[in-house]
């Protein structure tokens, strides 16, 4: 596997892959791999030539100061998990190569699918994510990059954020990876604490209730009901449950046989806030 600090370094290796015909598959990760990432690196590895997974804690994308600082950062056993499913080049550039001396998000107007949700309760969010990504891609300038539908609203910010710059990628979501009890892959799992960890599961147990309702109570007895289980639950708060609409992200007023919907859910255990989202 190649590994590259430096965007200059990278891209010219990419452009010989290009120049020999090369198609190039790209996964954007903050490291802390799981198998949900490796999911997504086997994908673009099956449908690319060569494969390419970043590795970068974006700092524009935290509101959190704390959330940033404790972000697992394991980088010797990512690149072992990286070789073991023979990724090709692995890019960890620093916060100094990808923002020179200005750590600072340019502002996006995705439609107002960045004022929903994961936007509305993390404050510049998506104008960090929208920085970094729109970044990587014009280093990478990459065929296909996939991301996962466990951060479904920036699964459909990412392709908003390709169509409106005209940039020549096809944004690929792919599924949800849940650890056996259910409970949403993620790189904060880690820092749940037993407890917590052992609650946790309740928030896909409940998505999945909801998801069988869904038809049979309206939209706003539907989030009154989500609410009132947390409500008998001692170790999660949660800090939002919404039913919107898969394209515009917008709740619905009525329900159209036509469209598809989801509901998503953010909730903290203890300190960690985790996020999750099921088809409906
Ligand atoms: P992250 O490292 O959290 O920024 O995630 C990098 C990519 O992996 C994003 O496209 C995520 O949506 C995706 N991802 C994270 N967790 C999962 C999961 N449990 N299942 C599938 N994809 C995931």
């Amino acid at each position: 596997m190649n590994i590259f600090n430096s965007k200059s370094e990278l891209k010219a290796f990419l452009i010989q892959q290009k120049e020999e015909g090369k198609t190039i598959g790209f996964v954007p990760t903050m490291g802390a791999l799981h198998k949900g990432h490796l999911s997504l690196i086997k994908r673009a590895k099956k449908q690319n030539d060569i494969t390419v997974v970043s590795i970068f804690v974006n700092p524009t994308q935290f509101d959190n100061k704390e959330d940033l600082e404790k972000y697992p950062q394991p980088l010797d056993n990512d690149i072992k998990l990286l070789k073991k499913v023979a990724c090709d080049v692995l890019f960890t550039p620093s916060v100094n190569e990808i923002y020179a001396d200005d750590i600072i998000a340019q502002k996006f107007d995705f439609d107002g699918l960045e004022n929903q949700m994961e936007g509305r309760y993390r404050k510049g969010h998506f104008d960090g994510v929208g920085t970094i990504v729109k970044s990587l891609f014009e280093i990478v300038e990459p065929t296909v990059a996939y991301f996962g539908k466990k951060d479904f609203q920036q699964l459909q910010i990412i392709k908003k954020l390709a169509k409106k710059y005209h940039i020549p990628v096809k944004v690929k979501g792919r599924p949800i990876f849940r650890e056996d009890d259910g409970l949403a892959m993620s790189s904060r799992n880690v820092r749940l604490t037993k407890e917590h960890r052992e609650a946790a599961p309740f928030i896909y147990k409940t998505l999945k209730k909801a998801k069988k309702k869904f038809g049979t109570k309206n939209v706003n007895e539907l989030e009154q009901w989500v609410e009132k289980q947390f409500k008998k639950q001692d170790l999660l708060e949660l800090e939002y449950f919404t039913i919107a609409d898969e394209e515009t992200l917008q709740t619905p007023k009525v329900i159209e046989s036509n469209k598809k919907y989801r509901a998503f859910i953010a909730v903290f255990a203890g300190d960690i806030r985790l996020i999750d989202n099921i088809g409906l």
